[in-house]
């Protein structure tokens, strides 16, 4: 069994970015600048979004955390990524979900520039991504790909089974996954919670991508043997032992499935550093779409 070592390629990811950043600085041009807008004070949102702003310094971008309350109106809110968008100085801006529940999601992914639009969420380019045009790709999945290409997993003529349809990462990852090109050529399967007997599918799977969100999902007696397994899920369950209390688990029963597979990603560790790695890059590419 391999370990996908999500925190390890992230890493490298980073330093060639640094690299990028360097050379940048040494012929004068302006460094790229992500922007962060968290609204509220959700724990798991707050934690996302400053280790995405600690990103950035690592590796030499400059950033922007813009904080607004939870009764932030729609309307102002949408003001605000007007501002963004107009704003020369930002090369690419994230807005972090979930939001309060007042505001209609989907009507602020829409308000955002696409060429601004590092997280991939906005239509257009998830509709460039599906027909395999530049685009943004969403960081999860996109950091999923980086995995396998870097590990050279080989998923032409593979049996795919992503579980889960997400707008973020498992409905993506489908796609991807069936593309032509490196880390694609896949056959897919797309699984969600109408699936039937879905452990009589993922049994066929030579690749399995889990995005549900159930903390050890996915058992030893769902898999065949050799099976590649990339677990998105990020849960946090109560464990007094822990100094915060609680434990983060994947949707992957880690120990009994491991021993099953070829390529397995850790949680922590694994597909979660690749999201922020692949943020990053895409700022990076809008920065250089931004002159
Ligand atoms: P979501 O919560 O929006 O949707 C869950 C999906 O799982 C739905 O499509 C649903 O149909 C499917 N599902 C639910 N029960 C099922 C079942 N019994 N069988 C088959 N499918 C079932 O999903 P999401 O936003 O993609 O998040 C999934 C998990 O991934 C969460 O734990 C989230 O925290 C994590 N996540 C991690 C990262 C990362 O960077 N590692 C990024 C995004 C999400």
């Amino acid at each position: 069994m391999v370990l996908l070592d999500g925190k390890k390629t992230a890493n490298d990811i980073k330093d060639e970015i640094t690299v990028s950043v360097n050379e940048m600085i040494a012929r004068g041009e302006k460094v790229p600048h992500l922007a962060a807008v968290l609204v509220g004070s959700d724990g798991a949102s707050l934690t996302y979004v400053g280790s995405k702003v600690r990103a950035c310094e690592r590796v030499g971008f400059n950033s922007t955390l813009v904080e607004l309350p939870e009764t932030t109106t729609e309307e102002d809110l949408l003001k605000t990524i007007q501002g963004l968008n107009k704003n020369n100085d930002i090369d690419g801006f994230i807005v972090q979900l979930p939001l309060p529940k007042h505001i209609d999601e989907q009507k602020v992914l829409n308000a955002v520039n696409p060429n601004k639009d590092v997280d991939g969420f906005h239509p257009e380019n998830f509709g460039r991504m599906a027909l395999e045009m530049e685009s943004f790709i969403p960081a999860t999945p996109y950091g999923i790909l980086q995995l396998l290409e870097r590990y050279q997993v080989e998923t032409k003529g593979k049996h795919t089974v992503v579980i889960g349809r997400s707008h973020i990462v498992g409905r993506p990852m489908s796609i991807l996954m069936s593309q032509k090109g490196p880390a694609g050529n896949s056959t897919v399967t797309l699984t969600h919670s109408y699936t039937k007997n879905l452990s009589e599918i993922t049994k066929q799977a030579d690749i399995i991508i889990v995005a549900l969100g159930i903390p050890e999902f996915l058992k030893a007696g769902m898999v065949k043997d050799g099976v590649v397994i990339v677990d998105v899920g990020i849960s946090r369950v109560p464990d007094n032992t822990k100094p915060r209390g609680y434990a983060i688990k994947g949707d992957v029963a880690f120990d009994e499935v491991s021993k099953k597979s070829s390529f397995i990603t850790p949680v922590p560790g694994g597909v979660g550093p690749m999201t922020i790695a692949m943020l990053l890059k895409n700022t990076l590419i809008a920065r250089k779409r931004n002159t």
